[in-house]
């Protein structure tokens, strides 16, 4: 990684822009019933901390506001790709699921075959392109089953988010 390698915020800013990812109506409502995983809900959090949208809908079904932001610990980052680097945050996930931190240098590619093993990703700096469509801070992506291309990290920011998954290589690579 670079110098400036991307960092996670010490604190997250409104998006500049409505999102254009959010989660599913039945993701919201089983958040807001507490009846989905503790990573999904972390990254849930996450969103609606920036989606008034979301947040608004969660608050409608009962759902109280979310807890602040707070930055996960571990700073175990390790290369996936060439300027691509993930770290797992321990503690917070359910059985069979996993919450991995990921950072990308600007520009760099992400493989499809890779982005492909994710559940869902919520990005928390910078932002990414993928087959033509911007994705950006506060947007909670999820790569569906015929996920290909690769997502191109912003080419002046980078990016930097969370993402669950249920895929047990990532346990191989995060404790290699
Ligand atoms: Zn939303």
């Amino acid at each position: 990684m670079s110098a400036e390698s991307i960092e996670p915020p010490s604190a997250i800013r409104p998006a500049a822009s409505p999102l254009s990812h959010h989660p599913s109506t039945e993701s919201l409502a089983a958040y807001a019933l507490g009846d989905c995983s503790p990573g999904t809900a972390l990254l849930i959090v996450q969103h609606i901390a920036l989606c008034p949208k979301c947040a608004g809908a969660v608050q409608s079904m009962g759902a109280s506001a979310p807890a602040a932001w707070v930055a996960p610990a571990g700073d175990d980052w390790r290369t996936l790709c060439p300027g691509v680097e993930i770290s797992p945050v321990r503690d917070v996930s359910g059985l069979g699921e996993l919450v991995v931190q990921i950072r990308a240098d600007p520009g760099a590619r992400l493989p499809g075959s890779m982005a492909r093993r994710m559940d869902e990703l919520v990005i928390l700096a910078g932002g990414f392109t993928h087959q033509g469509h911007a994705a950006s801070v506060g947007d909670l992506w999820a790569p569906g089953l015929d996920q290909q291309r690769e997502l191109v990290a912003n080419k002046e920011a980078g990016f930097y988010g969370l993402f669950t998954t249920s895929d047990e290589a990532w346990d191989d690579e995060l404790n290699a």
